[in-house]
């Protein structure tokens, strides 16, 4: 059984020695080179670690960074990645949480680094992996991993918390290796694969990414990310480096095809397009599967807080403009059901009946960091079950089953507004509009203070237009008040509409 993901690393290291595991627009490592930079990093960090302490990694990924994130790990701890471009504020919080007794920089992170007045010890990743590792330090290192539980954590990741306090997910080695055992076989990663890592290493999506490739003997191919504001040179990156895979958030797929990145290339060897985040725009879906008719495309679903997805559809078929893309069935070894507002499960002989999503399973993480209340508040006992302990993820998501018995994302809990008396999704609205010709991507936001839904989109379709179009396919009391044309959505760092942004620009602006 593996109990650590350290196996994957060795696994495959000793399999594939030689061969490129982890490459950026820089440099490579092989998987031995992996291994040996890791250990060294790990034996570096023991004079100022203890056990499952953790290990901040202040700087922005590469291959560094991950051979960082292995050395943590060897060296009994877990790791935090943290973007040196966040406000010094929110880091600050973030180590305050952790308790930091160290972090670890690159020469590019530390001017930024001293300016967020920290007083525990500064390591710098280059003396890290170069330090030479001691009879000594192996042997203690040797005994780590001999003590080492799969229960223990391997990451966190901060999500922002509704009060503005980051809440730091806590993950162990079980719920990593339960997931991506099934997530690999589901969508036959193999050692032939070359996945193009989009997502920032601070956010879950990339766990994917890290642990499919050391699990199979793959290699992850880093984009830079200011590739993603220019198509075309992203479109080269990808041929160029023979990608397969792409497991990216919807709005990254989308930058493709909103600026007809495939009129320009279709980068010749990706067979696997794996997306989530948000509802996947129907009318980008289909660009993307016009230029990769053989390619398998998956919606995959889930939050921070049970590691990485728990549902996945892979495409089956074309989809019309106005239908919905399900998120289809749960993983293997992983429960996930619908809790009625009086916690009364609905049932798949209940198509269109929402609920809230909640999970249940091994990849269930251990809650927030140094913080019970907020732990408390969305793990809790299953409440069908009241014969044994067992914890459930509440996700604040609501969803249904469609006539297929698959399930279907509704919208997030706080999207789901009273407006005129009438319930309303939010989400529904969007997909109305995205629909109509010439809008590229739509989202609707409630002014809670104006009373007013507001329609948001990016496109050149006229707003008579949209309005008429909406007029034939919802209620009156579902249209927007006003329609916002936008020149492009603003983004957030994680690859979701900006909704904040979009709110207090409007609230800013002259349409106040
Ligand atoms: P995060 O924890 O940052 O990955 O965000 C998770 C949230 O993103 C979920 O709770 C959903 O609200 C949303 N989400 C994730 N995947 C999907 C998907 N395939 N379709 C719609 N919403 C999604």
């Amino acid at each position: 059984m593996v109990k650590s993901v350290l196996e994957y690393l060795e696994n495959s290291a000793a399999r594939f020695p030689d061969k490129k595991a982890v490459a950026d627009d820089k440099s490579s490592m092989t998987y031995s080179e992996l291994v040996n930079n890791a250990r060294n990093i790990a034996a570096g960090l023991l004079p100022y670690t203890e056990r499952r302490q953790a290990v901040p990694v202040y700087m922005d990924k590469s291959c560094h960074t991950l051979a960082l994130f292995m050395g943590a790990v060897m060296a009994g701890c877990f790791y935090v990645c943290l973007d040196p471009s966040q406000p010094a504020e929110r880091i600050n919080m973030i180590l305050e949480t952790l308790e930091a007794k160290l972090m670890v920089v690159d020469e590019k992170s530390a001017k930024k680094q001293a300016k967020l007045g920290f007083d525990g010890h500064v390591l710098n990743i280059d003396e890290l992996m170069t330090h030479e590792v001691t009879e000594e330090e192996n042997e203690k290192l040797a005994q780590i991993r001999s003590e080492a539980l799969d229960i223990d954590p391997l990451y966190s990741i901060f999500t922002s918390g509704s009060t503005g306090v980051p809440k730091g997910v806590i993950v162990n080695h079980r719920s990593v290796i339960d997931f991506i055992d099934c997530f690999t076989d589901t969508f036959n990663i193999s050692e032939n694969d070359i996945i193009g890592n989009q997502a920032p290493f601070d956010f879950d999506v990339s766990v994917k990414d890290i642990y499919s490739t050391l699990k199979c003997g793959a290699t992850i191919q880093i984009i830079p990310k200011q590739l993603f504001s220019f198509p075309t040179k992203l479109l080269d990156y990808l041929d160029d480096n023979n990608v397969t895979t792409l497991v990216w958030a919807v709005s990254a797929l989308c930058i493709v095809t909103t600026l007809n990145g495939f009129e320009y290339k279709v980068p010749s060897k990706i067979n696997k397009v794996i997306f989530s985040g948000e509802v996947m725009p129907i009318k980008h879906l289909n660009l993307w599967r016009k230029a990769y008719p053989d390619a398998m495309f998956v919606n995959v679903y889930g939050p921070t807080e049970i590691t990485c997805n728990c549902t996945y559809y892979i495409v089956d078929r074309e989809y019309e403009l106005d239908e919905t893309l399900p998120m289809g069935k749960a993983f293997p070894n992983e429960r996930v059901f619908l809790l009625d507002d009086d916690d009364n499960i609905i049932t798949e002989s209940q198509p269109g009946t929402t609920g809230e999503i909640c999970v249940s399973g091994t990849a269930v993480t251990m809650g927030y960091y140094n913080n019970p209340e907020k732990t408390d508040a969305a793990f809790v006992q299953n409440p069908l079950n009241n014969k044994y302990n067992e914890i459930i993820y509440r996700t604040g998501d609501l969803g249904y089953y469609n006539n297929d018995g698959l399930m279907c994302f509704s919208s997030r809990k706080d999207f789901q507004i009273k407006h005129m008396g009438h319930r309303i999704e939010l989400g529904e609205i969007d997909m109305a509009i995205n629909a109509v010709d010439d809008v590229v991507r739509a989202c609707c936001i409630f002014h809670q203070d104006a009373n007013k839904i507001l329609g948001f989109y990016e496109g050149a379709a006229d707003k008579k237009t949209i309005t008429h179009v909406l007029m034939q396919k919802l209620p009156k009391f579902m249209i927007p008040q006003e329609f916002i044309q936008v020149e492009s959505m603003p983004i957030t760092k994680n690859g979701k509409i900006d909704r904040k942004l979009l709110l207090e620009n409007y609230i800013g602006g002259e349409n106040a």
